[in-house]
């Protein structure tokens, strides 16, 4: 049973070489452990991400059990 989200950065294209990964109970908490994360170590602000760039990283996350 699968009880909490992760999404890891090197799973987006572009960002092969980032080891920073999250993992936390709710898809929402791991929106903005992403967001706090693009900010700090990619300079993005993730205020401007359009839909399309929301729903591929919507994709990134996957449920894991921890
Ligand atoms: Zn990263």
């Amino acid at each position: 049973m699968t009880n909490a989200f992760s999404y890891a950065c090197r799973d987006c294209e572009g960002m092969e070489a980032c080891p920073a990964s999250v993992v936390a109970e709710t898809r929402d908490e791991v929106w903005k452990l992403m967001e706090l994360h693009a900010r700090v170590a990619h300079d993005e602000e993730p205020a401007d991400w359009d839909q399309e760039t929301r729903d591929y990283l919507g994709t990134l996350i996957k449920p894991v059990s921890v």
